[in-house]
């Protein structure tokens, strides 16, 4: 699960890390009393959307010449200029897609003189299995570049989960950073705060770009996207509280409800599958004959006709969808229980494109029956290239 910027904000002050003042905003209204309750002169007006790259990213409705997602302010009526042109608007990042997305909350902050701008991170380093420090002096640019590019000027430092991060961790860090005084001084501190609050609330990634050395020399956190392990929330409800359903995909919300493993994907062949591996392998299959799946899903093991329905109801929905391709195989699930499901789905949702169904295992022939005394226009397939071939060609002409 993912958490807004002043969110993340908020919940690493709570640990101590260094954060600016800020007040959080919906509607243009708010910007004039928000800026006032700040000490000024500079101001810096954050759209908050689950998306990064936001500073480089750009307005749909505005011109290319138009200011981006983060823009720095000198005055009260400059931030209120600034929300007017950005609250309600679409903003289209590198990680927006080009869809982009609707600003609709704004974050008002005391903007800060900038000397240097840092990268640090914390994640689960999978090789190590240990929680691991990413520190780069190349901050304000992603990371993938970096990496690319100067690989060199980034130090992965994985963290003794015994010892925590000790004082030997925190001067390799320091020094990957260039530190000096007093930055140098409080990097301690601020390393063991955000190593507590990334183990103490469960989190995947916490990522600082930048953390940013002020003209006074202090260290301030300037940016913070964090998400949490969806299998750890039941233990944080205040962060389930964080949760803004309006920046997640609403089919994946409908998904969730159902306790249906789903991603939306970009492509046009809807795949309802059973078991992540057959899902996966019917996805490299589908790209394998030349088109692109719409989606992922996993109808799980022992599913019931309602949560077929349900899924059917999800991918048919998309207005992507050209083709659906149900590949399943019958252990506990029983072919049959996805033939009553499909069925009834599509006397609720009708059915306008091609549908190859591949069924085999438990039940099969029943299954088959129950499908061919339908009436449907089903295109039956024996295997999953016989399936995958079909539904590529029935989309495709
Ligand atoms: P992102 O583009 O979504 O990663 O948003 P950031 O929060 O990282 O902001 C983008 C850039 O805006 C930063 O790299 C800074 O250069 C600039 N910026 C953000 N806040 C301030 C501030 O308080 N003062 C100044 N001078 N620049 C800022
Ligand atoms: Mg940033």
């Amino acid at each position: 699960m993912n958490i807004h910027e002043y969110q993340a904000k908020a919940v690493l002050k709570e640990y101590g890390a260094p954060v600016a003042a800020g007040v959080m905003i919906t509607s243009v209204d708010e910007a004039e009393a928000a800026a006032k309750k700040l000490p000024g002169p500079l101001y810096v007006v954050k759209s908050q959307i689950h998306a990064g790259g936001r500073g480089k990213g750009r307005f749909k409705e505005l011109g290319e010449d138009a200011k981006g997602g983060v823009r720095l302010a000198k005055s009260v009526e400059d931030v209120v200029a600034n929300a007017k042109e950005m609250l309600g608007h679409t903003l289209v990042t590198k990680q927006t897609g080009p869809a982009g997305k609707v600003v609709n909350r704004l974050y008002i902050e005391d903007g800060a003189d900038i000397a240097r701008e840092l990268y640090l991170s914390l994640l689960v380093d999978r090789s190590t299995g240990r929680v691991a420090f990413v520190a780069s002096t190349e901050g304000g640019m992603d990371i993938e570049t970096v990496a690319e590019e100067t690989p060199d000027k980034i130090l992965t430092l994985p963290i003794d989960p015994l010892s925590g991060v000790s004082d030997a961790d925190a001067a390799k860090l320091a020094e990957a950073l260039e530190l000096e005084a007093p930055a140098k001084d409080e990097f301690g501190q601020l390393a063991r705060i955000l190593y507590k609050a990334f183990s103490d609330e469960d989190m995947s990634l916490l990522e600082i770009n930048p953390l940013i050395v002020m003209k006074d020399g202090h260290l301030r956190v300037l940016d913070a996207k964090v998400s949490f392990d969806g299998n750890a929330l039941f233990r944080h409800p205040e962060i389930v509280e964080l949760r803004d359903k309006t920046e997640e995909d609403a089919k994946e919300i409908e998904a969730s409800e159902h306790d249906l493993a789903y991603v939306a994907l970009t492509g046009d062949i809807g795949c309802m599958v059973n078991g992540a591996g057959l899902a996966m392998a019917t996805m490299d299959i589908i790209k394998l004959y030349g088109a692109e799946p719409a989606n992922f899903l996993d109808v799980g093991g022992g599913a019931s006709k309602e949560k077929v329905t349900a899924a059917f109801k999800i991918i048919t929905a998309d207005p992507n969808v050209k083709g659906i391709l149900i590949n399943i195989f019958g252990g506990i699930m029983r072919c049959d229980v996805i033939a009553e499901g499909v069925i009834a789905a599509v006397k609720e949702v009708g059915l306008t494109v091609p549908l190859v169904v591949r069924l085999e295992g438990t039940n099969v022939a029943l299954g088959k029956k129950i499908i061919e005394e339908s009436g449907l226009n089903v295109i039956a397939a024996d295997d999953l290239d016989d399936a995958a071939k079909k539904i590529v060609q029935a989309v495709k002409g």
